[in-house]
């Protein structure tokens, strides 16, 4: 017997009302904070994620499913949104339009990971990137809008951590203070830590092993770094988001896994004690479109895990709305009035009525459980006597009350 690969799931019918719930919430936040939507390819040339997530991270370096198609092309599924929505910004002039400009999409995203509650290879996120503004007031709605989304879900106990990472410019000092920090503390490291001291530093903040953990916590700060222009940046986006009341917490070792970031950084997590899973994330990246060749353009932009979501909402016992069924069940006896079952389900479709049906004999007993689990709000009952006299037999499931009508009077009477 086949199994859906490690690491993947098949979403079936009884989960599909969490991921409409949530459809349904992104489309409306995305039209309230005027984000349109994008759709790219689910792989890219390898080398779009090289260049940008950087060849130190754990997505490049263990997670990427690349291949060399019949054609020798190297590609890679996508391991994150953010690039390819770049590209397309890039490869379509979207850079002549007026600033920002503002994206969204929903995809599924690849990654190499080992799987466990919250973690596969392959996971679907909501992200939204806004393209071509510096100004700490965008920061501002991008995190207002990641806030007002878990709000819209109806989640609760979340906490926002914030952080700024700094810029090109002054981040080359503070990575040479955390690597003389760490120097003196190897022996305390971690094997992964260690290794990863030289070539990627700021990885060592969100280390999860507890020896670690302390260690980052006495790590020095990016934030006492700042160049004037970061700094003032991070005050101002401070200010907007106490004027929004976003109840933030500014956590110094906040690093994401992607190396784009720049300035901003922002994560919304469970408040939940042990629960280090962060429901979305994101941040500034005002390098990564000159990186693939643009002009220097600011950028930011947000994503989160739907899996995780769904997680959290099952958590919480959030109701979620069932999606709707078919109102109307069609049961029959005996094989003459089959004939008029089939016809009568196609014309009520037909005229825009939902319709479930028995399909082959069962007993009318049968029928009827089957029509009350579908949760059918009518069942049209046909027997012989009704074949004989163009009658129907409708039954109101919720009240088990039942009258005879003519057929052509049914479609009205359902209406
Ligand atoms: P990232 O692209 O790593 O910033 O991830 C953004 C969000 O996607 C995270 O906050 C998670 O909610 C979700 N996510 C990331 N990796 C996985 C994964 N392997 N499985 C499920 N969800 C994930």
């Amino acid at each position: 017997m086949y199994r859906a690969p490690r690491g993947t799931s098949d979403i079936l019918p009884q989960e599909q009302a969490y991921w409409r719930y949530i459809d349904k919430k992104i489309v409306d936040l995305c039209q309230l904070y005027g984000y349109e939507r994008i759709d790219a390819p689910a792989f890219e040339d390898t080398g779009l994620f090289l260049r940008t997530v950087g060849e130190e991270t754990d997505i490049v370096e263990k997670q990427m499913y690349t291949f060399k198609d019949r054609g020798g092309n190297k590609l890679t599924l996508r391991p994150e949104g953010t690039a390819p929505v770049c590209r397309a910004y890039l490869e379509h002039g979207l850079h002549n339009l007026p600033q920002p400009v503002k994206l969204y999409y929903i995809a599924s995203i690849f990654r190499y990971e080992r799987p466990q509650a919250g973690r596969y290879r392959q996971h679907y996120q909501f992200g939204y990137e806004a393209i071509g503004d510096d100004d700490p007031a965008l920061d501002a709605e991008v995190i207002d809008m990641a806030w007002q989304f878990f709000l819209s879900l109806n989640l609760h106990h979340l906490s926002l951590q914030l952080n700024s990472t700094g810029c090109k410019k002054c981040r080359p000092r503070y990575l040479t203070e955390l690597k003389d920090y760490y120097s003196d503390h190897t022996q305390e490291l971690c094997s992964d830590c260690r290794a990863r001291l030289k070539r990627n530093p700021l990885r060592l903040l969100d280390c999860k092993k507890p020896s670690c953990q302390q260690l980052a916590n006495s790590a020095p700060k990016s934030i006492d770094y700042l160049c004037p222009q970061c700094d003032e940046h991070f005050n101002r986006l401070k200010r907007y988001l106490s004027l929004l009341d976003l109840p933030f917490a500014v956590n110094p070792r906040l690093v994401r896994g992607l190396d784009y970031y720049t300035r901003t950084v922002f994560e919304v997590q469970p408040e939940a004690e042990g629960a280090q899973s962060a429901l979305g994330g994101g941040g500034r990246y005002d390098d990564l479109i000159e990186e693939l060749g643009g002009k220097p353009t600011p950028a930011l932009g947000f994503a989160a895990g739907i899996e995780r979501i769904i997680l959290n909402l099952k958590q919480q016992g959030v109701p979620i709305p069932p999606l709707p069924q078919p109102q109307v069940f069609i049961a029959y006896i005996g094989d003459q009035a089959r004939d008029g079952a089939v016809k009568l389900a196609s014309a009520l479709r037909r005229a825009g009525i939902g319709v479930s049906e028995a399909i082959s004999g069962k007993s009318l007993k049968a029928q009827l459980r089957q029509a009350n689990s579908l949760g059918a709000r009518y069942t049209v009952i046909i027997g012989e006597q009704e074949v004989t006299n163009n009658t129907v037999i409708l039954r109101d499931m919720t009240t088990a009350q039942q009258k005879t009508i003519p057929l052509p009077q049914l479609e009205r009477e359902l209406q």
